[in-house]
């Protein structure tokens, strides 16, 4: 069966879903978006290249140690990126083939393949079309008709954006259903939620380094846990299954011994990568603000227009938005120009923007694999068809910010529609 409603797959030929392309990055005068680098990080590699030890070792301890006390996680581990957080995730929870992971659909490739990866089904839920996070009340009402509950093994929320989903509900809604909890949190650091930081809310929690998100180690990742075992398990995996110092082996404190106790993976941070790391996550507080000051600039220019709409603040007490995305919606009843030519007139005038997410199940994988039509999960497709996100970094310039806002402002009056009445 075809689709009722017709999903272009022909986007533009540098478009990346957030992921970064180099090229665009001479052509725009705001490229949409760029790393804070500075001396301190330029410092710490070359300490690094200087020691002769380059891949995991001191500084990548270092880095798990800072992060445990960053977010207060009693186990943090160094892996080389999200995906391969989440993928030892799902290992030390023993996933099975045929398991039931339930996620959303509004994120990024990562957070359903890993599911994939154990030959397991990632059961997608609708999002709330306010926050674009998970849904408890979808979770609840999909029970049964889109999962089973014999079959659910764990649940996947995003912090879309650096929003905390709504955890109390979710924890709850897991726990009765006896869903381990991990969170993606491949937008959310640093994020607080009722006064706890996100790293320390759900069973497992997996964070990203990737180039484009809050702190940056170029690749690379981290994950946090209260459980003892599973982190055992995950540091045991990250490295070839063999006995955890195993990197003490070529160093004077080591010895040639080691021995195998499972098939593991190759996803250990480098300490080339995890020094840039330690000196980032210095700095982490300091970027967000930064970019939360931007969003609040947005906020304010966009807020009364009858043609747009800001994101959600977070409504909880104690509760902080990373900001890692500003993702601005239009109102197309009020708009005469679609969102992809919004879009090719930002990038005419210079500024990148980036469109998160095309939901998963549109994707032709997921269509296909389990028969999803788009308006399955009406919101995250609604969604979807009516965001753009703007550059927000803390490397931007006062001048930059209100280049970016004068643009849309320019390009949304002239394609204002008046109100019907
Ligand atoms: C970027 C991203 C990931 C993947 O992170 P990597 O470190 O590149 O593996 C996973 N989930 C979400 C929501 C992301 O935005």
């Amino acid at each position: 069966m075809k689709a009722s409603i017709q999903i272009a797959h022909t986007p533009p030929a540098d478009s990346d879903s957030g992921k970064s392309t180099p090229k665009t990055l001479d052509a725009l005068t705001i490229p949409f978006h760029l790393p804070q680098l500075g001396d301190e990080e330029k410092a710490a590699v070359q300490k690094v290249m200087d020691s002769g030890w380059l891949t995991t070792g001191p500084v990548s301890m270092g880095f798990e140690q800072d992060f445990a006390r960053f977010t207060g996680a009693p186990h943090a581990i160094a892996v080389n990126s999200c995906t391969a957080a989440l993928h030892l995730a799902l290992e030390a929870i023993g996933l099975q083939p045929g398991d039931e992971v339930l996620t959303t659909p509004y994120t990024f490739a990562a957070t359903a393949e890993v599911v994939r990866y154990f030959d397991a089904k990632p059961c997608l839920i609708d999002i709330d079309p306010h926050t674009f996070n998970l849904s408890p009340e979808q979770l609840e009402k999909t029970k049964g008709i889109t999962w089973n509950p014999a079959k659910a093994k764990a649940i996947i929320p995003v912090h879309f954006a650096g929003l905390p989903c709504d955890m109390d509900a979710i924890m709850d809604f897991a726990q009765r259903n006896k869903l381990y909890v991990i969170e993606d949190a491949a937008h959310a650091l640093p994020t607080c939620y009722k006064g706890r930081m996100v790293g320390t809310l759900g069973d497992i929690t997996a964070f990203s380094f990737y180039v484009t998100k809050t702190i940056t180690t170029g690749e690379g990742g981290m994950i946090t846990t209260a459980h003892g075992e599973l982190a055992d398990r995950m540091r045991m995996m990250r490295l070839h299954g063999i006995s955890r110092d195993a990197w003490k082996r070529y160093s004077a404190e080591g010895s040639w011994f080691y021995e195998i106790h499972q098939p593991g993976f190759k996803y250990n941070l480098t300490d080339l990568a995890a020094a840039i790391g330690v000196e980032q996550l210095k700095k982490a507080w300091d970027m967000t603000k930064q970019r939360v000051d931007i969003a609040a600039q947005y906020d304010q220019a966009f807020g009364q227009h009858p043609a747009l709409i800001i994101p959600p603040a977070p409504q909880e007490d104690d509760t902080t938005h990373s900001r890692h995305l500003y993702p601005l919606r239009f109102n197309p009843k009020r708009l005469r120009i679609s969102r992809d030519a919004f879009i090719e007139e930002m990038k005419a005038a210079g500024i990148g923007t980036s469109v998160h997410f095309i939901p998963l199940h549109i994707h032709p994988y997921y269509r296909d694999t389990y028969g999803y039509q788009p308006e399955d999960l009406p919101h995250a497709l609604n969604a979807y068809q009516q965001v753009m996100s703007l550059p927000i970094y803390s490397g931007m310039t006062e001048a930059g910010v209100e280049q970016v806002m004068d643009t849309v402002l320019r390009i949304a009056n002239a394609h204002l529609k008046p109100e019907l009445l």
